[in-house]
């Protein structure tokens, strides 16, 4: 079974929310970032901020300072620097490194047409005869070993999964230079040494490819806790591509009753009227992960605004 999590149990916690900067945080992004805020203030644990901009031609260069700011206007005070990933180049370049020589990456020439051919998977030639000379533009692509494992979510129990038959093997460096998720996530996730890490049912399927990072690098993973998505009433996934709507900071105090509610706390009424910090006081004093255990569905933007939501 792959680490359900390596750290001893004295350790102190340290959770993070880690936005992409494509746009500005919306309700569902929100409930993220007071859910890992929540869960680490409630462990007694620190809380950081990384930008995960890695990606210039789908970030916006005004979206990382109007998270950071609204991160603030909703009373959300973050401890330590923020962290940019694209300042972290070097960091990912020398695993890169590491992982050249150890064999676990190759580069991979295919285009696009091809890929597509063979039902959008690598189709393995570059996996078995890499060729580290190409005049080409490359991706570099980690190899997936074929293998059934499993993990165990804090919330939602064990997952299983079968890594080759599921998962391609994965870039980590794109043909122009950039750097993938997957590796940047777990570099810095390991570097900030980061223990829990709560976010969005979305990423459930990529956290073995991150277990596998974790085993590759020898570390010890930490423990997840991946929590409902916030649904539009067409049932999308919130997000800037289904042009969810920026928070309306000057109305923190009900966003924040209303990302309690969809993460299926129970609120008091009168806390509409109190002030961020107050309402996350009573957040950190009330956290109560039960709700979450096992919810496996997404939840409707609409629903907490009059009342509670029952998980
Ligand atoms: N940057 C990712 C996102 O905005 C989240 C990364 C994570 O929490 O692991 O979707």
């Amino acid at each position: 079974m792959a680490p359900d999590h390596g750290f001893p149990g004295h350790m102190t916690y340290r959770g993070r929310f880690a936005p992409s900067p494509t746009g500005p945080l919306h309700a569902g992004s929100l409930v993220a970032a007071v859910a890992s805020y929540l869960d680490a203030r409630a462990h007694g644990g620190r809380w950081l901020v990384r930008m995960e901009d890695l990606d210039p031609l789908r970030e916006s260069p005004q979206a990382a300072d109007q998270i950071l700011a609204s991160l603030e206007a909703h009373g959300l005070e973050w401890d330590e620097s923020v962290r940019f990933q694209s300042q972290r180049s070097a960091a990912y370049e020398e695993l890169l490194t590491q992982w050249r020589h150890a064999g676990v990456i190759y580069p991979c020439a295919c285009s696009r047409k091809q890929l597509n051919a063979n039902q959008g998977r690598h189709p393995g030639q570059c996996r078995d005869f890499p060729d580290w000379h190409s005049s080409e533009p490359v991706a570099l692509r980690f190899a997936v070993p074929d293998r059934t494992d499993h993990w165990n979510d804090q919330l939602l129990g064990p997952q299983h999964y079968q890594l080759q038959a599921e998962i391609d093997d994965f870039i980590v460096r794109r043909k122009e230079g950039f750097y993938a998720y997957h590796l940047a996530v777990v570099c810095d996730d390991i570097d900030q040494g980061i223990t829990d890490i709560v976010r969005g049912q979305d990423l459930l399927e990529l956290t073995p490819l991150h277990l596998l990072l974790y085993e590759t690098m020898k570390e010890p993973a930490p423990r997840y806790s991946h929590i409902p998505l916030v649904c539009n009433n067409q049932g999308q996934k919130l997000s800037k591509q289904n042009r969810a709507p920026a928070l309306d900071d000057s109305r923190a105090s009900d966003n924040l009753v209303h990302a309690l509610s969809m993460l299926g706390q129970k609120p008091p009424a009168e806390l509409y009227r109190s002030l961020p910090d107050a309402i996350l006081q009573w957040g950190v004093d009330n956290w109560d992960r039960s709700p979450l255990v096992g919810h496996s569905n997404a939840v409707t933007e609409n629903a907490g605004r009059n009342g509670h939501v029952h998980l």
